[in-house]
């Protein structure tokens, strides 16, 4: 017998067309699956492909130091070998004593040899058994690659006794395999299963001889079938892997390694199937891929998928000359969610906001998850902005709405940012960050809206990015300074107290204010380290006045929101700071806004707490500019009440401006706090304030923040007066 093919061409067309060609080689998966399993299974499914596996003749592959790799049926029989894994055998072992040194130069002749090389010897059934050896006629060849060695092995006995034994020893092995086989014939109809094969189908062998392959296929595995027929005659040479109906409806993913059937004379009888189970093979793999491309809570395209299709989609647009449009949603106040109801009621709600936005874009649509709260949307193919701007607005209005979770309820908004593809950028990657950009610009602007990208939101965020960079260097550098701003007692003048304003003196764009990098600094958590200094600074400071000007002396600094929702042992040494300095904790006043108070966090009204327990001052800033919360002003155990620029301002322009600020005073002192109003322009104001009772007042009209050596200079002066 001569060497089996490699590679055994299916005939181009047989009688019942295409149907009857089963695709000789499998190929991999169209959907891009890959696991190191399934890598796996495929080379040894290769390798499978390359064995002569149902021949009557025993087939080997060996390493090149002699050890059998792989055997087929026939061979693993004959010596009692377990196929999958055949041990770490040498081949030679089973060659008879006398024939060794022939086998040995053999082996050398085909390692060197492009042909292959032919060879009469005994073996014997099992290594070193005593039996009289069998005689053999070795065929050998070289791996294309130089790593195995191909052994077919034919006993030279009488062909035809030779014949009737492999044939009774084929029917014992094709009865007993743990793969299914599945010969058709030349009309692509099942001319034989084994038992394992109708095992795998669930069904009886009798139900499927006669029934082509596509009768154990539904729609799906159909197609597959073309679709793997078709490919194959493109000359893609692939693996393939068939989806079959088992009988129950389940579903059989098996792969097929087939070999085409000739007569002497050449021509097409059918084909013989090996047919290997891969369901759970695939299960496993599907998972995996599931894992790596979607977000397991809401069940969306993650970041990796959706970077994926972003791309496609661009390169859709560019064909067809259309336009795309990418959203970029970040939920507002989510945060607060996950801190009052806990982490299981604001996944909830990222399922319910997951689901909003899948209503309200069309199914061709790709809305992904890219982690936290964060959501982006691919609108393909959009004509006009007017299409986008009704998304927009139904987005935005759908998750506005209150969100019901198990008995909880929440409210929570979305911040949206616009980028448009191919208008704002051609690149993706700048597109996903000019969207990001956007939505930050939303945020800024309120919340609960969206903005379109623009060159303005570049600048922007280039100076935010730039401006996060050097504030790293400025506080290395020493380029920060604290300022402060008189606070006067209205009674009499005196000034007893100051705040402390953060002040940047930046190498190129000279003296910077809170407003032009304070918010950025929040953003990324810089504000920690920044607020860290600034206490530092200012309990020094308070030392030296409390000693030159008397120990009632008093500064209040800011602390953002971020600054309260961190880390408890950051403000673990503050007490023991104002101890090694001697100084009172009453001495520094913490300045809050109202916010704060609003924030339900644990961690906040732990903060709060902790401040309060080390003796410090609170002040609750700028009142009367958000949602005003009397109500928070009895259970916030505060020292200060600051009426702010903006209820001062109304001072004097009409009475209910007087008499809101004569009241909030009252309303104050009688809760035990003292009144600071801010923000005093003018002698007028400062009279109706005196006329209301209220306690302090800094602005403008009395000094504006100062260095400290300019409000050395002030304070002394006072001393002498
Ligand atoms: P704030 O605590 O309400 O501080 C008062 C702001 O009003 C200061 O602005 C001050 O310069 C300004 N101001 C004072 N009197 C008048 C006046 O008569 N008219 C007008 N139009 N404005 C007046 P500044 O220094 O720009 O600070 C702005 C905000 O930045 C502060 O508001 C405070 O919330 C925050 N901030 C300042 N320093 C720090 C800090 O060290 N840490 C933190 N987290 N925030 C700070
Ligand atoms: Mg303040
Ligand atoms: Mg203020």
């Amino acid at each position: 017998m001569d060497m089996p093919p490699q590679a055994v061409p299916a005939p181009e067309s047989s009688p019942r067309g295409h149907d009857g060609v089963l695709p000789h080689a499998a190929p991999l998966l169209d959907d891009g699956v890959f696991s190191p399993e399934r890598m796996k299974a495929e080379r040894e499914q290769a390798y499978f492909n390359d064995l002569y596996l149902l021949a009557p003749v025993a087939y080997f592959v060996l390493g090149l130091d002699g050890v059998i790799l792989q055997v087929n049926l026939v061979a693993a029989e004959l010596f009692g070998l377990a196929r999958g894994h055949p041990g770490h055998v040498l081949f030679r072992s089973y060659v008879h004593e006398a024939f060794r040194h022939d086998y040995d130069q053999f082996v050398q002749r085909v390692l060197n040899s492009s042909e292959p090389e032919r060879i009469q010897l005994q073996v014997r059934p099992r290594p070193g058994a005593r039996e009289a050896g069998m005689p053999v006629s070795l065929l050998g060849s070289a791996d294309p690659n130089g790593q195995a060695l191909r052994l077919v092995l034919e006993q030279a006995e009488g062909k035809l006794a030779a014949l009737e034994r492999s044939e009774e020893r084929f029917r014992r092995i094709v009865h007993s395999a743990e793969e299914g086989i599945w010969e058709i014939d030349a009309q692509a109809l099942t001319s034989f299963v084994n038992p394992k094969m109708a095992h795998m189908l669930g069904c009886q062998i009798e139900e499927m001889l006669g029934q082509p392959l596509a009768a154990f296929m539904d729609d799906e595995g159909r197609a597959l079938l073309a679709r793997n027929i078709a490919r194959r005659q493109d000359g893609i040479a692939e693996r393939h892997e068939f989806k079959f109906l088992r009988r129950d409806g389940s579903t059989l993913w098996a792969t097929l390694a087939t070999n085409p059937i000739f007569d002497s004379g050449g021509t097409y009888l059918g084909a013989l199937a090996l047919v290997s189970d891969i369901t759970a093979q695939r299960a496993a793999s599907e998972r995996i891929w599931r894992q790596a491309n979607f977000d397991s809570l809401t069940g969306l395209p993650n970041r990796q998928m959706f970077l994926d299709r972003l791309q496609h989609e661009a390169h859709h647009a560019r064909r067809e000359g259309t336009c795309l449009a990418l959203l970029f949603i970040d939920l507002d106040h989510f945060k607060q969610v996950n801190d009052r109801l806990g982490h299981e009621k604001g996944d909830m709600l990222l399922r319910q906001a997951a689901q909003r936005i899948s209503e309200h874009v069309r199914a061709t649509d790709t809305v992904a998850r890219l982690g936290g709260d964060e959501f982006t949307v691919i609108l393909a193919g959009v004509g006009q902005l007017g299409g986008i701007e009704r998304v927009l607005q139904e987005l935005t209005a759908a998750l506005a709405l209150p969100f019901v979770l198990d008995g909880d309820t929440a409210q929570v908004s979305a911040s949206v940012g616009v980028a448009l593809y191919p208008s704002d950028a051609e690149a993706t990657d700048t597109l996903l960050r000019q969207a990001d950009q956007a939505m930050y610009a939303a945020k800024s602007a309120g919340r609960n809206g969206y903005s379109y990208f623009t060159p303005a939101l570049q600048q922007a965020a280039d100076l935010r990015r730039l401006t996060v960079r050097e504030m790293r260097v400025a506080l290395a550098q020493d380029q920060f300074e604290v300022h402060y701003q008189p606070i006067i007692r209205l009674c009499d003048g005196s000034i007893e107290r100051a705040e402390a304003l953060l002040r940047w003196r930046h190498p190129l764009r000279g003296l910077l204010a809170p407003a032009d990098f304070i918010g950025f600094a929040e953003a990324n958590g810089l504000i920690i380290d920044i607020g860290e200094w600034v206490f530092r600074q200012v309990v020094r400071q308070a030392r030296r006045w409390q000693d030159e000007h008397g120990a009632a002396f008093q500064i209040s600094i800011n602390k953002s929101a971020v600054e309260f929702r961190c880390d408890a042992a950051l403000y673990q040494d503050w007490g023991g700071h104002l101890a090694r300095q001697g100084l009172a904790p009453g001495a520094i006043v913490i300045e809050t806004r109202e916010a704060v108070l609003l924030d339900e966090a644990r961690q906040v009204v732990e903060r709060l707490r902790q401040f309060r327990a080390m003796g410090l001052a609170l002040a609750l800033d700028d009142f009367g500019s958000g949602q005003v919360s009397l109500a928070c002003l009895k259970t916030a155990d505060l020292d200060f009440l600051k009426i702010g620029r903006a209820l001062v301002g109304e001072l004097g322009r009409d009475d209910a401006g007087l008499g809101l600020c004569e009241a909030l005073i009252a309303l104050a002192q009688r809760l035990g706090l003292k009144v600071v109003a801010e923000g005093v322009e003018t002698a007028s104001q400062r009279d109706l304030l005196r006329a209301a009772g209220c306690d302090y007042a800094q602005g403008y009209f009395f000094s504006r923040a100062l260095p400290a050596g300019q409000m050395d200079r002030l304070l002394a002066a006072q001393s002498a007066a």
